[in-house]
């Protein structure tokens, strides 16, 4: 029995073959590198990380900046105060973001997948500390070779350990979007941390560990999605990390002094550095390849090999496959870029973002929504009047205190009473405040037809025009 799938091809007729179809993980020891796209690659991971961490700190007034406090259905974002009804804001934002990335993918490849992605930020951190602890990619091979010893396990406790800590951090931060993160950390330094935030923390904290510290490029080659339907957003005017392999081949090592031309052989020494860097452990020398992230790593070191060996530098670049072919310059390339699908997704993303700027500084500040509560049947009450009973969420979505007054109309002789608030005509609400109300409309009984009645609410919030008007049915029974 042949049991390889690499013997499949040399297995006779008669031999029974045996595809194996999983193929076991290698480690990857992506090699450190330093270079313009490295820079470039920190200082995003600088970016992201001071927005990440710094953001649910940040006051505004005498709340959180940004706080989505999903307990009491209310998302504050610096001065919008934003309730379950606004998701159409939030959808509109997932829209937009996906326009954006579509856009930034047709331009310039996955550039977010090299400098922003959480996966690619978290990993470069994670292989930050790995590195510190444990030395370069050549110590760490090492390290993992050899058999169980003091300094094996000391450094791999305390790699682990950095990590942990560092997990929990970002566990813990993700969770001060939801809680206030000040009374998050005051209840965590006495232990005293909810269930819910707990469990969150962890979670959170145990999901970058793992995908971090474990998991890799792994959860770009078989878990990302994007990675996949990427190539539906590229042309060939997209910019993408690329080997020229016109000038690069053929490969071959050569003495630093030694006339490639003389030798047969094109600019790659055959260095195998540009593999070794790469964080998805892929050669770029093989043809644009979906795991391939972008990260512009092999440009890099590629570039300081070309430094050493005295030729010029971009046998590895960002260009365009047009680019490439037709040795077209870099201004060119740039010409290309405002081409039919780029306008077209930059003009709907130009449009969606007016809209969503437009539509939220016109909102109405305030929200109500009224139902009938269907717990009281229709009823005679003092005075001979027919009564339903209504309640109403009164969302008040502004930073300062405000008063409300609430009408009904839409049948003869209708009446509003709003007993638990003393006076429809002055509802007052503190900032960012939403309450349930409870509304009595009563009708002289008789003066009504049996059935059902459409009547509004007209909710009004005093000093501002704006009147929003909520529908409903008065029952009158048979
Ligand atoms: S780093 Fe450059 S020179 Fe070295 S193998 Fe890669 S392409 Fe060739
Ligand atoms: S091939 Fe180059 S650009 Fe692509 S992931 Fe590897 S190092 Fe980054």
């Amino acid at each position: 029995m042949v049991n390889k799938a690499t013997d499949a091809a040399q297995a006779g007729p008669t031999d029974e073959v045996m595809v194996s179809l999983y193929a076991a993980h290698q480690k990857i020891y992506p090699r450190s590198v330093s270079g313009l796209f490295s820079k470039w690659r920190w200082l995003m991971v600088w970016l992201t990380q001071i927005v990440f961490y710094g953001l649910p700190w940040l006051e505004w007034g005498q709340r959180q900046a940004v706080l989505f406090d999903l307990g009491s259905r209310r998302f504050f974002i610096f001065g919008l105060v934003l309730y379950p009804q606004d998701l159409i804001y939030l959808a509109a934002i997932l829209i937009i973001s996906a326009l954006a990335l579509f856009l930034f993918t047709a331009v310039a490849g996955r550039l977010w997948c090299g400098y922003t992605c959480p996966q690619t930020v978290y990993t470069e951190i994670f292989l930050w500390i790995e590195h510190k602890i444990e030395g370069d990619r050549a110590a760490r091979m090492r390290l993992d070779e050899k058999g169980a010893g003091l300094e094996k396990f000391s450094k791999k406790s305390l790699k682990h350990l950095v990590w942990g800590l560092f997990a929990l951090w970002t566990g813990f931060t993700f969770v001060g979007y939801f809680t206030p993160i000040r009374e998050l950390l005051q209840n965590w330094a006495v232990l005293q941390m909810g269930p819910w935030e707990t469990f969150w923390v962890f979670f959170y904290a145990f999901a970058t560990y793992g995908n971090a510290g474990f998991l890799r490029e792994q959860v770009c080659k078989y878990m990302c999605p994007y990675a996949r339907f990427q190539s539906a957003m590229f042309d060939k005017d997209t910019l993408i990390v690329t080997y020229d392999q016109e000038r690069g081949e053929p490969r071959g090592s050569r003495s630093r002094k030694a006339d490639a031309k003389s030798l047969g052989l094109g600019s790659c020494v055959d260095c195998h550095l540009c593999v070794q860097v790469c964080p998805t452990g892929i050669d770029i020398r093989k043809g644009l390849q979906y795991e391939c992230i972008g990260c512009g790593a092999c440009a890099d070191v590629c570039d300081s090999v070309m430094d050493k060996v005295g030729y010029e530098r971009g046998l590895i670049r960002y260009t365009t496959e047009n680019g490439m072919i037709n040795h077209w310059s870099r201004s060119s390339m740039l010409r290309r870029v405002l081409r039919p699908r780029v306008l077209v997704y930059a003009s709907i993303l130009a449009l969606l973002t007016a809209v969503l700027v437009v539509s939220l500084a016109l909102r109405t500040p305030f929200r109500a929504d009224v139902v009938r509560d269907r717990g009281v049947m229709s009823r005679i009450v003092e005075g001979g009047l027919l009564e339903n009973v209504y309640r109403m969420q009164l969302m008040n979505a502004t930073e300062q205190p405000q008063s409300f007054r609430i009408r009904a109309r839409g049948v003869d002789g209708l009446r509003l009473v709003a007993r638990d608030t003393g006076d429809a005509d002055s509802i007052a609400l503190e900032p960012a405040q939403s309450k349930w109300i409870t509304l009595y409309l009563q009708v002289p009984d008789g003066n009504l037809e049996p059935g059902s009645h459409r009547v509004w609410f007209d909710v009004e919030m005093l000093g501002n025009d704006k009147v929003l008007e909520e529908k409903s049915v008065f029952l009158v029974p048979r």
